[in-house]
């Protein structure tokens, strides 16, 4: 290791220095170890270049499926505020972002709203909702700016045989970046061959540049009785997500999530409704009863084969929603009103799908009531006009449906921080996400005249 790490810093410096038009880096940060290696290998590689030539922007990605492990969540925001922090402190050209999916592919909207049955090994329709496409619209967003992006990874050709395939797949000859399948991106991936006790080594031995050990993170893992990550996907060929721990808590491609067991019974009880709850979805996932006879396609239907069964029906999608804001309840009332598992603006979204689903006979607001204090009103009425706005929003957006998408999402962030408890915030987030939009439509201007 010893040996390995100043010739990876030099790597990571020629590699920095090397362009003369400076393309973007953009860091896949999940919180995980080999990721927080990475970025600190990076910043410290950083550090030795003079600060007048550190012009080469890096962004910092996070993408948060919205459904991720609640306790990991708390550590990762930490972690990106004292990053953004020291790097501002310290001069480096690090900015912090992070992405989420968009309201109607949201786990909760699929599931709860169009009764998507718990994703499983064969029809896994969570990762391209969840994780790819709001990774793949940063990248494609920084590329539309700069022309091309270098997506730094933390993953290292010890994690599988499957992954160090497609690394040297992708590999081009005699250089240390690899194709990615969007165009004009490529991979560079400096901890290739570092390995898993390497990783460890580096990570107890040295104190992160933004301040701190890594003793919570070590605390993590060994509480989760896990080593594996769930590092952040970019494409399908990423085998960790659904495998490894530390990803969505909901996660039913695995049947037993090992590292939420092993946070529970290290002390983290309070999550045990969380593992209640996976636990019935995996269980009701191939119940006849739960689901439609009939699939939203016209495609064929077989009694004996689930794969061909149909959606939720209302009834199970009204009782997994009861479980689920049961469950929050529940750990609200010992964890703080902040640990927030489903969004309003989700909750509108469920009661519109029912709506279009033809579903009269349950509304989420008498559920969200029969459970909840604070109650909340989504009336026919109420629906009616949310329909109708959306309807104008995209008539006006038709010749630029990203400008739809955008509104939306300024909504969803003022409606979250201001229905709920988290109400810090909302300006600079709104002007981060007004200044991102504006230079990337000056930039499409220019491009297309
Ligand atoms: S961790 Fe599981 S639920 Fe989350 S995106 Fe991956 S496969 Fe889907």
């Amino acid at each position: 290791m010893s040996l390995k790490l100043p010739f990876i810093e030099d790597e990571i410096i020629d590699q920095y220095l090397t362009d003369e038009n400076p393309r973007p880096w953009i860091i896949g940060f999940s919180g995980g170890k080999d990721s927080t290696m990475l970025l600190q290998v990076m910043w410290r590689a950083l550090m030795k270049i003079p600060s007048e030539l550190r012009n080469r922007p890096i962004y910092v990605v996070c993408n948060d499926t919205l459904v991720e492990n609640p306790k990991i969540v708390g550590f990762i925001n930490r972690t990106l505020d004292r990053v953004q922090k020291a790097a501002a402190e310290q001069g480096m050209p690090i900015s912090v972002h992070r992405t989420t999916p968009r309201l109607e592919d949201t786990f909760w909207v699929n599931l709860l709203g169009r009764g998507y049955p718990a994703p499983n090994n064969t029809f896994r329709w969570c990762t391209e909702r969840l994780k790819i496409n709001p990774t793949t619209r940063f990248i494609q967003e920084k590329i539309s700016e700069k022309g091309e992006a270098i997506i730094l990874l933390g993953t290292r050709s010890d994690e599988s045989q499957t992954r160090a395939r497609s690394m040297k797949r992708h590999a081009l000859k005699g250089q240390r970046l690899r194709k990615h399948l969007l165009p004009n991106a490529f991979v560079y991936a400096p901890l290739h061959d570092i390995t898993t006790n390497e990783v460890w080594q580096y990570l107890m031995q040295v104190d992160a540049p933004w301040g701190g050990k890594h003793k919570e993170l070590q605390t993590l893992y060994r509480n989760a009785n896990t080593d594996s990550d769930c590092p952040l996907v970019i494409d399908e060929t990423t085998p960790s997500c659904g495998q490894s721990r530390f990803g969505c808590w909901v996660c039913t491609v695995v049947s037993r999530d090992k590292s939420m067991e092993g946070l529970v019974l290290n002390g983290d009880d309070w999550m045990e409704p969380l593992m209640e709850f996976r636990d019935v979805l995996i269980d009701t996932r191939n119940d006849r009863a739960y689901r439609e006879m009939r699939r939203r396609t016209d495609s064929p239907f077989k009694e004996e084969d689930e794969n061909t069964w149909g959606p939720y029906t209302p009834e199970a999608r009204a009782k997994f929603l009861t479980m689920l804001l049961r469950a929050q309840r529940e750990i609200q009332l010992s964890q703080g009103e902040d640990m927030q598992l489903i969004s309003h603006q989700e909750l509108v979204a469920i009661q519109l799908t029912w709506y279009r689903d033809g579903i009269f006979t349950h509304k989420v607001a008498d559920i969200y009531n029969q459970i909840n204090e604070q109650q909340i009103v989504v009336s026919n009425k109420y629906l009616e006009k949310y329909q109708q706005e959306e309807q104008l929003l995209r008539d006006v957006c038709a010749e630029n449906p990203e400008d739809f998408y955008f509104i939306q999402e300024c909504l969803l962030l003022q409606r979250n921080k201001s229905l709920l408890i988290r109400k810090q915030g909302l300006k600079s987030e709104l002007e981060k996400h007004l200044e991102r939009y504006v230079a990337k439509e000056r930039i499409n201007t220019t491009v297309h005249g």
